[in-house]
């Protein structure tokens, strides 16, 4: 399956069975014989899938590097970004040469970052091989890493020239990983692909692997051309995620994932705006039986006051006025802006 994001520069995100042994192909679209390929992975995921990639690129006629970092999100920082420069600038890259990420979020936001900023932006391709990262994270050109007092809060908007995403390397990822990456996938059901919630509340969902990333990135695909720089309608993609990333920070960023955090902040979110008056009565039940199909948590141990408090300190709090995503029903989400003071009533 081959879908066309069309931002500024137009990029395809190829998602197939195997396509990872075709990157060298897709780069060739856009770079020529001879250009040089820096491959920026880390520790977990090089040994496995690093050789099969390099020598894709090199038959396609490019001259191959590597730069692996230790796995894991501690990794995701300014000072990783330094080396990756290093290893640019010391292999002599220039503008016409490129990065090709390869690994889950962490390798895309910061090897995509490394991309944005080296020579003032060179061109990069992802090859995402975490669910998380092929259903979200490698799609719609966020880039950056984190700081010491907080999470992604440096980065760049700076598009792919092309995503690679294979799902055979998903039969690699661990338990954990994979529901990690359900509680988007969920996500985009809920917010707009009601099929897809029926799918995966009858369990067909992931039977067809290439199928399931698709719609999902179809569904990206949707707010990210309307809005590419997430000033507007990109914002329903936080669905679940104004609570979820609450639910983070009070965790420290740790023993709670991504994904199990926006099942929560969707669970809440739904209980919001069924008592609002917004979403169609039901929704919450419905949303907790596929949470819990898939393993994911429905209900965590900080207490309401806890998370209304740690969401009021937001990023993506503007002013006094939360801009909420809350479900008209299954499949139908819209913005709600609603007056930081009004936040307690919201969860009782
Ligand atoms: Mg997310």
């Amino acid at each position: 399956m081959v879908l066309t994001i069309k931002t500024d520069s137009p990029y395809q995100v190829v998602i197939e069975n195997g396509v990872l042994d075709r990157v060298g192909k897709i780069a060739a679209k856009n770079k020529r014989p001879g250009a040089k390929a820096m491959v920026v992975s880390e520790t977990n995921v090089f040994p496995l899938y690093g050789e099969r990639l390099k020598t894709s690129l090199a038959a396609a006629g490019f001259e191959v590097f590597a730069f692996v970092f230790p796995a894991g999100e501690p990794s995701k920082q300014i000072s990783t970004v330094c080396e990756i420069y290093r290893a640019l600038a010391e292999n002599g890259f220039t503008r016409s040469d490129f990065i090709v990420t390869l690994g889950g979020g962490v390798t895309g936001d910061m090897g995509g970052f490394a991309a944005a900023t080296f020579l003032r932006g060179i061109s990069f391709l992802q090859v995402p091989t975490t669910l998380l990262a092929q259903v979200d994270a490698s799609v719609g050109g966020k880039t950056g890493v984190d700081l010491p007092f907080g999470k992604n809060l440096v980065g760049a908007f700076h598009q792919p020239m092309a995503v690679a995403a294979d799902p055979q390397t998903l039969t690699t990822l661990s338990e954990r990983y994979f529901r990690d990456g359900m509680g988007e996938v969920i996500k985009y059901a809920c917010i707009s692909d009601r099929d897809l919630f029926q799918k995966l509340e009858s369990g067909t969902a992931l039977e067809n692997l290439e199928e399931l990333t698709g719609r999902c990135v179809a569904c990206k695909k949707t707010f990210v051309e309307e809005d590419t720089r997430d000033t507007g309608s990109r914002m329903i993609l936080n669905f679940g995620h104004t609570f979820g990333h609450a639910l983070e920070k009070l965790h420290g960023f740790q023993g709670i994932s991504h994904g199990e955090a926006v099942g929560i902040g969707m669970i809440l979110a739904a209980q919001a705006g069924e008592r609002m008056g917004v979403t169609a009565p039901g929704t919450t039940e419905k949303l907790r039986g596929v949470l819990e199909k898939y393993r994911l948590p429905t209900e965590d141990g900080f207490s309401h006051e806890e998370i209304i408090r740690a969401t009021a300190l937001d990023k993506k709090t503007m002013g006094d006025t939360l801009n909420f995503i809350l479900l008209e029903e299954i499949g139908k989400s819209r913005i709600c802006p609603i007056p930081l003071e009004k936040l307690p009533s919201l969860l009782p």
